[in-house]
């Protein structure tokens, strides 16, 4: 199969939104990540999708509608009310609420479970894609399993080149991690993963808020995941990873003790106005001015980068885990494995 990469004009989300409709599936940009997007009403658009992605199957997929009136078929009973505020307060944007399901959505997109994440997103791009399909759309972060998400139609080529018909070139994703996933079938809110509506957001809105466990930690032998895409090491470079944290002065000396038992093919990631700080090693900037929504919006082309330049030892500084600092962490934490030094 041969992949189409074009800009987004009436008539290329045209031909997407009808290789939509035949069952098949296209890569698209979305605010947060680039999705692999299929018929969510369809359960064999969700096998191809896992088929390209080589996802296990195990794994949900997100259903994205382009307004708020379209959610009621989808869900069983009626929107809950906190889900109802935080809708209007956040979306679009990049915020997942899971909810009960209702029949229409096939067991492959919600991987057996009773309920299904749903996402208006910003992206107007996305949007008119999922009005041309004429309904939602199931997608998840269009990299191979494994991989970083892309977060430029560049990266979706890279992964999905000959896999997938075509990929609709938005630019880079202005958030750049994939969206916060929030349970919302219980009384108090629950992130299960942090994204670009952060845990404060949620609690100015609801009032209240937890944060899952499983957000700064790896999964406890035999634990069983509430989000089943948690129990897998997402986001993972080839190379091995060592999260270091602490007073900026500490963090430097640690990594560059660490660094210099290197030979070869060890980096450092570090914040912009850092590189002072490392002399002459190799270091990668996260992110371009040094804020937190900066260095979420350059971490996964950092982390692809270190792949693409085979960096076999890569030692990153931390950011500080509250707001959006909280979603940087818990990606690079997982690509980390949680291999976090505290100096
Ligand atoms: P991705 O599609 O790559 O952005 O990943 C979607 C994430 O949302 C995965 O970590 C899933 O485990 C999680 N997710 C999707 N639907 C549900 C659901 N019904 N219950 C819990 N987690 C979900
Ligand atoms: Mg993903």
């Amino acid at each position: 199969m041969k992949t189409m990469m074009t800009q987004p004009t009436p008539e290329s989300i045209r031909q997407a939104a009808q290789i939509i409709r035949d069952g098949g599936v296209v890569g698209f940009p979305t605010e947060t990540v680039y999705g692999l997007g299929g018929d969510a009403l369809s359960g064999e658009a969700a096998k191809r999708i896992f088929e390209a992605k080589g996802r296990p199957g195990d794994n949900p997929l997100i259903v994205h509608i382009a307004s708020l009136s379209e959610i009621d078929p989808l869900i069983e009973g009626e929107m809950p009310e906190m889900a109802r505020k935080l809708a209007e307060a956040y979306w679009p944007g990049p915020l997942t609420m899971i909810m009960k399901k209702s029949s229409l959505i096939p067991d492959e997109v919600s991987a057996g479970l009773k309920t299904v994440g749903i996402r208006l997103p910003a992206n107007e791009t996305a949007r008119a894609l999922i009005r041309e399909a004429g309904r939602p759309i199931a997608a998840p972060s269009a990299n191979r399993s494994g991989r970083p998400s892309p977060t430029t139609a560049k990266h979706v080529l890279d992964d999905m080149d000959g896999r997938i018909p075509m990929i609709l070139d938005g630019g880079a994703s202005e958030v750049g991690l994939e969206s916060t996933v929030l349970d919302v079938t219980g009384e108090i809110p629950r992130v299960l993963r942090p994204g670009g509506v952060t845990p404060e957001m949620i609690a100015a809105v609801a009032g209240k808020v937890e944060v899952d466990g499983t957000v700064m930690r790896p999964l406890r032998e035999g634990e069983r995941p509430i989000s089943p895409g948690t129990k897998y090491r997402h986001y993972a470079p080839e190379g091995d990873l060592t999260i270091v944290q602490g007073e900026e002065k500490a963090v430097a000396e640690s990594i560059c003790g660490m660094y210099d038992g290197f030979e070869k093919d060890a980096a450092i990631l570090a914040l912009p106005g850092h590189e002072h700080l490392y002399g002459v090693r190799r270091v990668y900037t996260l992110g371009t001015d040094g804020s937190v929504e900066s260095a979420a919006a350059g971490l996964f082309a950092a982390l692809r980068l270190l792949d693409d330049e085979k960096m076999a030892h890569i030692f990153s500084e931390a950011v500080p885990a509250d707001g959006l600092g909280l979603a940087v962490m818990n990606r690079l934490g997982r690509a980390a494995a949680f291999h976090i030094v505290n100096v």
